[in-house]
């Protein structure tokens, strides 16, 4: 399964399913947004990245679609177009890459939701749902409220960052090892009770079949 930018999980395109609400402002800045996208992709990949799965978990977000959407924010920035969740690998190696180069992000003018909004979460469905894990990178071409070009998306992500940290999580870690230092830790000392909570839309995933946030298996801004 893959879809674009412009549809949902079921594949429609969306600028005719809501043609009410999309407009060309739209389209220029989903199509600015993804080009930006696009170009820190370039850098990753030249620096030695591995080659991301193709896609968008998340694009343009009609506002039926983001009230819908776990934990999505009221003025999520995927209402306007101006922000895309970059489907990563497994690892979350694109958005670990995109937090120890930050350099990338201003250049091509992108702010990116904190990997503990992002791939820590994904992992913990992952592993609670035992498929495996699909993260995203979130990037968006406005700044968010705070200005921080890695920002955290709400008030819990500190809060997991810090738990994450204390057992012994590191930035750039694979979900591999971060699953080892779970075993090593007290039950739930990284946080795996929250995620565990079925949310609307969850379902049951096999390798093949990737969850992304709009399905509500991961949680999104
Ligand atoms: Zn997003």
């Amino acid at each position: 399964m893959r879809y674009d930018y412009w549809s949902g999980p079921d594949e429609q395109d969306r600028r005719e399913r809501y043609a009410e609400e999309f407009t060309p402002e739209l389209q220029a800045n989903g199509d600015d947004v993804q080009r930006r996208i696009a170009a820190v992709e370039v850098a990753y990949l030249a620096a030695g990245g591995t080659p991301l799965p193709e896609g968008y978990a998340s694009g343009w977000r009609p506002r039926a679609v983001n009230d819908a959407t776990a934990n999505a924010g009221r003025a999520s920035t995927h209402i306007t177009a101006q922000a895309g969740d970059r489907r990563d690998t497994p690892d979350g190696e694109f958005a670990w890459w995109c937090m120890r180069n930050r350099w990338a992000l201003e250049q091509h003018g992108l702010w990116m939701e904190h990997p503990a909004g992002t791939t820590l979460r994904a992992w913990r469905t992952a592993k609670v749902q035992g498929r495996v894990p699909t993260p995203w990178c979130h990037l968006q071409s406005v700044p968010p409220g705070s200005h921080n070009r890695v920002y955290f998306p709400d008030t819990r992500a500190p809060t997991e960052w810090g738990a994450f940290l204390a057992a012994g999580g590191q930035e750039g870690m694979g979900y591999d090892a971060w699953g080892a230092l779970q075993a090593i830790g007290a039950s739930g000392a990284v946080g795996v009770g929250n995620a565990s909570t079925p949310r609307r839309g969850a379902r049951g995933g096999s390798p093949t079949r990737p969850a992304t946030p709009e399905q509500g298996e991961g949680e999104e801004t």
